[in-house]
Parts: structure tokens; sequence; C-alpha cells
């Protein structure tokens, strides 16, 4: 495994939609198993494909499970339901945080690396992540859509808060 350079906005690859993944090739696989070792190293919640310079449709989310990240190859939204508005981030713009406002539940259909089709319902964080990363995949931006920056004072009170995860 390896990490992985980040590809930070403004990088062209990161407003193109990316293409589906037709065939789950030793490529894929390496390259999911790049993207957890990379999620890792930079301490993300959550990895699109894009973000590493790869134009697929393959994100990788943060879990608590012992198992790893959850792996979701071509991801489509199936349902959403609800708002929340809470505050992300993102690899690919290091100094920004801001609150964006998600759908509070969804259900995704999506392809494991074993090539199965799976569906999974999602709340809170990790619905939100999942919607952040498949946004990645879109060629969105959730600083398109940002509500409001956190200030200076506001992101190191946030960081503060969430410094034991
Ligand atoms: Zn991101």
């Amino acid at each position: 495994m390896m990490i992985l350079p980040i590809v930070t906005y403004p990088d062209e690859i990161l407003t193109k939609r990316a293409a589906a993944v037709t065939e789950i090739t030793n490529a894929v696989i390496q390259l999911l198993d790049d993207m957890q070792e990379t999620m890792q190293a930079y301490d993300g919640v959550g990895l699109a494909a894009p973000q590493v310079g790869q134009s697929l449709r393959v994100a990788i989310v943060e879990t608590d499970d012992e198992s790893g990240p959850l792996e979701l190859i071509n991801p489509k939204l199936i349902m959403q339901e609800g708002e929340a508005v809470d505050v992300e981030g993102c690899l690919s713009f290091p100094d920004v945080f801001g609150t964006v406002k998600r759908a509070a539940k969804i259900a995704v259909r999506y392809v494991d690396r074993e090539g199965y089709e799976n569906e999974l319902v999602a709340h809170d964080y990790a619905a939100r992540i999942i919607q952040h990363e498949i946004e990645h995949l879109d060629g969105g931006l959730f600083t398109d859509r940002m509500i409001r920056r956190l200030t200076p004072e506001e992101l190191e009170e946030y960081m503060e808060e969430h410094d034991d995860d």
C-alpha cells in the first residue's frame, strides 16, 4: 500500500464528473488499498478517487468498524430524507471548514470490491460523509454549497472539540 498525494483545489480533476468503474481490476483494488492508506495518513474521514488524481467513481468512508473503511464503487443515492446542518472540511481544501446542509438520512447503492451490489442506510455524520464523497464523484465541491465558513476562532474551537478522534 502506498500513500498517494492529495489533489487540492483548484485542480480541474476535482470539478470533473468521474467515470463509472466498468470492471473491478487489480488496479481498482490497488486504488482502494492506497486510498485507505492515504486517508489514514492524512487523518481524513472520507476520500474520493478524484482527490488522489483518478477520475473514477470510487470513494471510501471512515467507519467505526474494525474491518476498515466502507468502500463504495459506483455509489448512487437512492433515498434522501430530512435535513441537517453541520460543519464539514475536505482534504482538498486544507484550511476551509464551514457549515453545509445535507440530507439527515440516506440510502446508497454501491458495488463492493468483490463486485457485489449492496445497499446501505446511513444517518447523521456517516450520511454526511457519504453525500460529500458522492458529490466529489459528480465534480461538486462542498465549498459551492457552504452556508458559512468558520472564522479562525470558530475553527480553533471546533478542532479542540474534535481532538479526541
Ligand atoms: Zn472532500
